[in-house]
């Protein structure tokens, strides 16, 4: 069982190596910010009180966050595993993660972390503010995005660094790549 928590800053190729990794481990798929899309997209009252936040680049509560996640697992209640994208994104986050691995008796096999120097980031996301249509994906709401990922993020990594199951993984490179560092990195940690 394989269940992992692919982390880095906005930009810096979660959503795309997630796709890769599903298919080649069949894991489930729980991104928090697709999730969030889809419940604003919807024109819900919810989903408006979402676009709300998000639009500014600021973070939705850990309860409404926490309810997507637990719904998303109990409509797939046979799975081989599961990859996180988006979550945990603060400390009470990674605590809250840890609750729900015991919960369900499944192993937490660890962080995986796309490492993009910051200019890169910036220069990916304007660029996919073109063709997203993402209200956040604005010059000054990618910045207020990562100041948020440095503020509220980053202390995430500490906190599983410190249990020793963080691993960095460099973030630049060809797609393929990539995803060729990340599994040999999910190879090394699975249990
Ligand atoms: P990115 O990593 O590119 O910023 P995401 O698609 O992961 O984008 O998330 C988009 C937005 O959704 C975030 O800026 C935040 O407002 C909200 N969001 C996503 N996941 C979480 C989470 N775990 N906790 C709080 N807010 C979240």
């Amino acid at each position: 069982m394989l269940n992992i928590a692919l982390f880095g800053p906005p930009g810096a190729g979660k959503g795309t190596q997630s796709e890769k990794l599903i298919q080649k481990y069949n894991l489930l798929y729980i991104s928090t910010g697709d999730i969030l899309r889809k419940e604003i997209a919807s024109g819900s009252e919810l989903g408006k009180k979402i676009n709300e936040i998000t639009s500014q680049g600021h973070l939705v509560s850990d309860e409404l966050i926490m309810q997507i996640i637990h719904k998303t697992i109990a409509e797939s209640p046979h799975v081989n595993g599961i990859l996180f994208d988006g979550f945990p994104r603060n400390l009470s986050q990674a605590k809250l993660l840890e609750e729900l691995m015991e919960e369900l008796q499944m192993p937490f096999t660890g962080v995986l972390s796309l490492e993009v120097p910051r200019e890169e980031l910036i220069a990916r996301l304007i660029n996919r503010g073109k063709v997203s249509g993402r209200s956040d994906d604005k010059e000054d709401v990618i910045i207020e995005r990562l100041k948020e990922y440095e503020s509220k993020t980053l202390p995430v990594a500490e906190y599983f660094t410190k249990k020793g199951n963080f691993h960095p993984v460099k973030g630049v490179g060809s797609l393929d790549e990539i995803f060729d560092r990340l599994v040999a990195e999910i190879e090394k940690h699975r249990k």
